[in-house]
């Protein structure tokens, strides 16, 4: 069989490796403690699924998407979620767009926005997804470090001017996954002004923007001056609602861009299931005291990890936002040490921060979405095997 070199030259998505070590223990017989992907182990609130079957039944939702952009009731939607949440105002004909989950959006702008040999800046650690699709589209790469040092932004003054010449498209995403960090209204402004002066498009990724902590509640870049000119911004119902599997999400933002990705999905998608677009509809207007208790959920076993890991003497920040902990690795293991000998001696399975990009190394990162119920105990007992299987302490 041929397969395309660009295929070839691309390593298996973490999580897939991820899944394989995770199979293998289990096949082996035993018991792990899954800090791995960042899937939510709560169900989709029942009011959303409520509305997901009834629209189910109304046959009209069984055809084609033929909208173009989304239902109009699901842009609307977002218009007025993004209204009430962030105080900004979007036409819902032109500035949104629906998308089938954030990922699909994320790689697909890549190929609406580059060319062959133009540039994509990419933040490093960061979603494996900028890097892969813009490799796809025949783009070079340009991997701007995030260090704790610098809170997780990038050093935009750092990019070489001929680099900056040719880049077209730069990814962000806050709150940051995978550091937990999140951008004040400072940096955005600086990006923006960045973005307009080398004509760049950014791509803000926000699916973490509503699992956020101790009051830090994420702004978004099109709240700025001359935003609109230069940023789209992509949101997911999966973190939110706990809807992953759902596969719905949307871009907001600059609508020649939208028009651009509207373009190139309406060549290699068909849109997104009706019925789950109403059943969104109901998520982002229905009560969202949901969201409240789902950011108090994993608030409190990220403080569980945070002091269990503290008491055994593995000191962690405590993160802002998202549903992971960034844990730099004790001094003699590298990432990918670390993880393994935290899933072969203590059958904890944390993903190696090098997954995320080179200067994801000495970091593990753990998600708190812990697979298969009473997540606290589970917590507190990998917590407990760590102390009795890993040397953490330098
Ligand atoms: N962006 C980031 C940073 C993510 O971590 C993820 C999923 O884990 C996504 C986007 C994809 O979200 P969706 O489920 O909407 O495709």
């Amino acid at each position: 069989m041929h397969i395309a070199d660009r295929l070839l030259k691309t390593p298996p998505y973490p999580f897939a490796e991820l899944a394989r070590l995770k199979a293998e223990a289990r096949a082996e017989g035993r018991d792990l403690v899954d800090f791995g992907i960042g899937d939510p182990d709560q169900p989709t609130p029942d009011h959303i699924v409520a509305a997901l079957c009834d629209a189910a039944r109304d046959p009209i939702t069984h055809q084609y998407d033929e909208t173009g952009k989304g239902l109009p009731e699901f842009r609307q939607a977002v218009a007025s979620w993004y209204q009430s949440r962030f105080g900004v105002s979007l036409n819902p004909d032109t500035e949104v767009l629906r998308l089938i989950g954030a990922k699909e959006g994320i790689a697909h702008l890549a190929w609406a926005i580059l060319n062959p040999g133009d540039v994509a800046l990419i933040p490093d650690p960061g979603y494996p997804v900028y890097k892969v699709a813009s490799m796809f589209a025949g783009a070079d790469l340009h991997f701007m470090p995030l260090s704790e040092a610098s809170g997780y932004l990038p050093d935009l003054s750092a990019i070489p001017a001929d680099i900056v010449r040719r880049a077209k498209l730069m990814y962000l995403c806050y709150p940051n996954m995978p550091t937990g960090a999140v951008a004040e209204a400072e940096f955005f402004r600086r990006a923006i002004e960045f973005a307009a002066a080398n004509d760049i498009l950014i791509c803000l990724d926000m699916a973490y923007s509503e699992l956020y902590y101790d009051g830090c509640r994420p702004q978004s870049m099109l709240q700025a001056d001359g935003a609109r000119e230069r940023v789209i911004e992509i949101h997911s119902l999966s973190k939110t609602y706990n809807m992953t599997g759902w596969r719905i999400g949307f871009a907001v933002g600059n609508p020649e861009a939208l028009n651009a990705l509207e373009k190139l999905k309406s060549n290699v998608d068909s849109g997104a299931f009706l019925a789950i677009q109403r059943a969104a509809v109901a998520a982002l207007t229905g009560p969202q005291d949901c969201v409240e208790k789902m950011r108090g959920i994993y608030q409190r076993r990220r403080d569980i990890l945070i002091k269990g890991l503290a008491g055994i003497g593995w000191r962690v920040p405590k993160p802002k936002a998202t549903c992971y902990v960034w844990a730099p690795v004790p001094k003699g293991y590298t990432s990918a040490q670390m993880a393994e000998t935290l899933l072969r001696g203590a059958g904890v399975l944390a993903t190696p921060g090098s997954a995320y990009g080179s200067c994801g190394e000495g970091y593990v990162r753990f998600s708190l979405t812990v697979q298969g119920g009473n997540a606290e105990a589970r917590i507190a007992e990998a917590v407990k095997r760590i102390k009795e299987k890993v040397r953490v302490n330098t």
